[in-house]
C-alpha cells in the first residue's frame, strides 16, 4: 500500500503536511533525520506512518510514561497494533507486550530511554530485525535545550548496537545549537535537517494590562464556556486560590502543580483527559505528556520567564487545527519579580561566578524579550515568528490584538512621548523607571524631595496617569528604542539618538493604550464553526464522552473536535459518506460508524 491509502485508511486525512512528506520520504530511504516542528505540527505521524509500509517493527524512544502511554491509545483506536514498555509494568503485561514483539505483530514500540540500555530488550529488537529508532524529544540529549535528561546521553550507544539502521530525532526546540547537538550526540550521518514553521496561524494571541487578575480571569473563560482550557499561574498558592474562586463560580476547574501527590496530580490529568473537567489551573508543572488537542485557550495570568516557555506553553491550544485562544495578563512588575526571583536562585546556588553571570545575563535577555512581544504594537504572529529566526510573510495576520484593532493608540502619544523623554533629560539620566514616572505624574515621595526634583520643569507634566499606566508607557518606549536602560542591579533612564529625533519631532511615536470592551471574533474562529450544526456537534461530544468513559480512554483518542465540527457540518447520510469526512478511517467506521449515523439522524446512538 502505498503513503496515501495508508493516511486515508488509517487516519481518514488526506493529505500530508509539507514537512511529514519529507520526513516520510526520509524514513522509508533509511536516511538519518532531525525533524524540527512546533507543538501541534504532526511529528507523530512521521514515525507512526513508515512501519505500516513496509510491516516493519520501529522503535520510538519516549521520556514519559504520560506520553507514550497517550500515543498507544491513540493508536489503538485505529487499531494500529502499538505498545508501550516503562517501570512499574505489571511483570504479565511485560511479557505479553515481548511476546507480541518477537512475534513481530507491533508495527510500533515505545520504550523509556532507561528502559533500552539497560534490559535483555536490545538482543530482542536486534532479534526481530529493527531498523529505525524515532528518538521524541529529542532535545533531552543536548545541555543547550531546555530540558536535559542525562538518561538520554545512553541512546549515543544504538548506533554503534544497530549500525545499519536509521535514526530519526524529533524536537521542537529551534535552536540551531541544539540541533547541531542532536546530530552530534546520536551520530547521526549526514542527516536531513528538517525545519518546519513556527507560526501557529489557528491561534489567536492577546496581551491585556493586568488589572484584576480574577475578574479578568473569569471575563476570559466565559468566552470559552464547557471548552477545554489552561490556565498558568506562578506559584503553587495561586493555583489553589484561583481554582477554588472559580470552582465557586460554578466552572469544572481543578489546580495542578508539582506539590500535589502524584495521585492527585494523575486524577486531574485524567479528569481534564476525559472532558469530565473544563479547565486545569496549573503551574508549567502541567504540560508535558497533556495530548489533549481541543484546547481552546491558554491564559497566562503571570509572565512566563520566556517566549521559548510561552511558545510551548501556548502550543498546547489548538493541536487539532481549529482556532483556539492565547491570552498573556500582562505586568511590567512581573518582569522585576522575575529577575529578583532569579537573582536570589543564583545567589544561593553553587555556580562560579562566571557561570553565575552568564546565566542571569541570559534570564534577563529572555525576559526582555518576552516583555517586548508584550509590550510591542505589532503583529503578535510576526514577532513570535522572526523571534524564532523565521520572517513573517503577511502584511497582517488577523489573528491577534493588535492586527483586529482591539489595541488603541494613545491619541497624544509624540506630545506624551517628548514629555517622558525630556523628564528623563531632566534628571540627567540618573534615575529609574519608577522615579522618571513619579516626577511625571507629580508625586510627593521621599526621593523627589531629596532631590529637590518638584522644581524641575517636568514635575505633574502627566497628572493624570497612575503609576502602572505610566511606567507602562516608559517600558514601551524601551521597548521601541526610544529610550535606553543601563544594566546592572538599579538600572537608570538614559537617551539615545532616537530620542533626540523624537524631541525634535523628527521621528513619529505611537503609543499603546488597551481598549476596554470585548475580544473581537477572529477571522479563524468564525471559518472553524461556518456551517457546524452546533447541537448536533454538542450531542456527538456528550455521546464520545461516554465512549471514552466506558473504555477509560481520553476522548480526543476517541474523535478529535475537528473531526466532530466535520461531521456535524457535513452531515453525510450513509457509511460511505461518513468516510470521506476528515478523521474517518476503516477502523472508525466499523466501530462508531453506526452510532454517529444514528446521532446525525436524531436517533439514540445504537
Ligand atoms: P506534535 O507531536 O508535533 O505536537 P501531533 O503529532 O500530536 O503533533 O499532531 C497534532 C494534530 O495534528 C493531531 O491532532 C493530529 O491528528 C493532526 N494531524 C497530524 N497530521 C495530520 C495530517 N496530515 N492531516 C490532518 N491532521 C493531521
Amino acid at each position: 500500500m502505498d503513503v496515501a491509502d495508508i493516511l486515508s485508511r488509517w487516519w481518514g486525512f488526506d493529505t500530508l503536511r509539507p514537512l511529514q512528506s519529507e520526513a516520510i520520504a526520509a524514513a522509508l530511504a533509511g536516511r538519518d533525520s532531525v525533524v524540527v516542528m512546533p507543538t501541534g505540527g504532526g511529528k507523530s505521524l512521521c514515525y507512526q506512518l513508515p512501519p505500516l509500509v513496509g510491516d516493519t517493527t520501529d522503535v520510538v524512544i519516549s521520556p514519559l510514561v504520560a506520553l507514550m502511554k497517550d500515543q498507544v491509545d491513540s493508536l489503538e483506536a485505529i487499531g494500529y497494533p502499538a505498545a508501550a514498555l516503562y517501570a512499574g509494568m505489571e511483570q504479565e503485561e511485560r511479557q505479553r507486550i515481548r511476546d507480541r514483539l518477537v512475534a513481530g505483530e507491533l508495527r510500533l514500540l515505545f520504550a523509556a530511554p532507561e528502559r533500552l540500555v539497560n534490559t535483555g530488550l536490545l538482543d530482542m529488537l536486534a532479534q526481530v530485525g529493527v531498523k529505525r529508532f524515532a528518538i521524541d524529544e529529542a532535545h533531552c540529549i543536548s545541555h543547550w535545550g531546555h530540558d536535559f535528561r542525562p538518561e538520554y546521553r545512553q541512546l549515543a550507544m544504538l548506533r554503534e548496537r544497530f549500525p545499519t539502521a536509521s535514526f530519526h530525532a524529533f524536537t521542537a526546540t529551534a535552536t540551531p545549537r541544539v540541533r547541531k547537538d542532536i546530530a552530534a550526540q546520536l551520530h547521526l550521518r549526514d542527516p536531513e535537517v528538517l525545519v518546519g514553521t513556527f507560526d501557529r496561524p489557528n491561534l489567536v494571541y492577546r496581551v491585556v494590562p493586568r488589572t484584576d487578575r480574577i475578574g479578568q480571569t473569569l471575563e476570559i473563560l466565559g468566552r470559552h464556556r464547557g471548552e477545554a482550557s489552561i490556565v498558568y499561574c506562578l506559584s503553587r498558592r495561586e493555583t489553589e486560590d484561583l481554582a477554588s474562586r472559580l470552582a465557586a463560580e460554578g466552572i469544572l476547574a481543578r489546580p495542578y502543580h508539582a506539590g500535589l501527590n502524584t495521585g492527585q496530580r494523575h486524577a486531574t490529568q485524567e479528569a481534564f483527559a476525559r472532558e469530565t473537567i473544563d479547565v486545569v489551573v496549573a503551574t508549567v508543572a502541567f504540560g508535558m505528556g497533556i495530548d489533549r488537542s481541543n484546547v481552546r485557550l491558554v491564559l497566562h495570568t503571570s509572565l512566563p520567564k520566556s517566549l521559548e516557555a510561552y511558545q510551548q506553553e501556548t502550543g498546547r491550544a489548538g493541536r487539532d487545527g481549529l482556532a483556539a485562544e492565547c491570552v498573556l495578563l500582562y505586568s511590567s512588575a512581573d518582569v522585576f519579580s522575575w529577575e529578583s526571583l532569579v537573582r536570589k536562585s543564583v545567589d544561593e546556588s553553587d555556580l562560579e561566578p562566571d557561570e553565575a553571570a552568564r546565566l542571569l545575563a541570559s534570564t534577563v535577555e529572555h525576559l526582555h524579550a518576552m516583555r517586548r512581544y508584550a509590550q510591542a504594537a505589532r503583529c503578535r504572529h510576526a514577532t513570535l515568528s522572526e523571534y524564532f529566526g523565521q520572517p513573517y510573510p503577511h502584511a497582517t495576520c488577523d489573528a491577534c490584538d493588535v492586527c483586529l484593532g482591539e489595541t488603541e493608540s494613545l491619541p497624544d502619544s509624540m506630545i506624551t512621548a517628548q514629555k517622558i523623554i525630556s523628564c528623563v533629560a531632566r534628571v540627567e539620566e540618573r534615575f529609574g523607571v519608577r522615579h522618571v514616572c513619579e516626577v511625571l505624574r507629580g508625586a510627593k515621595t521621599e526621593g523627589i524631595t531629596r532631590h529637590g526634583h518638584e522644581r524641575l520643569s517636568t514635575y505633574g507634566l502627566l497628572p493624570l496617569l497612575d503609576q502602572r499606566a505610566a511606567e507602562n508607557l516608559v517600558h514601551q518606549l524601551l521597548d521601541q528604542e526610544l529610550l535606553s536602560r543601563s544594566g546592572g542591579d538599579r538600572p537608570v533612564v538614559t537617551l539615545n539618538a532616537r530620542s533626540w529625533e523624537v524631541l525634535r519631532g523628527e521621528r513619529q511615536v505611537v503609543l499603546l493604550q488597551p481598549r476596554a470592551g470585548r475580544a473581537k471574533t477572529a477571522k479563524a474562529d468564525a471559518d472553524d464553526w461556518s456551517g457546524v450544526d452546533r447541537d448536533l456537534f454538542e450531542r456527538l461530544r456528550t455521546w464520545r464522552r461516554r465512549v471514552a468513559d466506558a473504555r477509560g480512554k481520553p476522548a480526543w483518542t476517541i474523535f478529535d473536535d475537528k473531526s466532530l465540527r466535520a461531521i456535524a457540518r457535513e452531515k453525510p447520510g450513509s457509511p460511505a459518506a461518513l468516510l470521506r469526512c476528515k478523521g474517518i478511517g476503516e477502523k472508525r467506521l466499523a466501530d462508531f460508524g453506526a452510532a454517529i449515523l444514528d446521532l446525525i439522524a436524531g436517533k439514540e446512538p445504537s
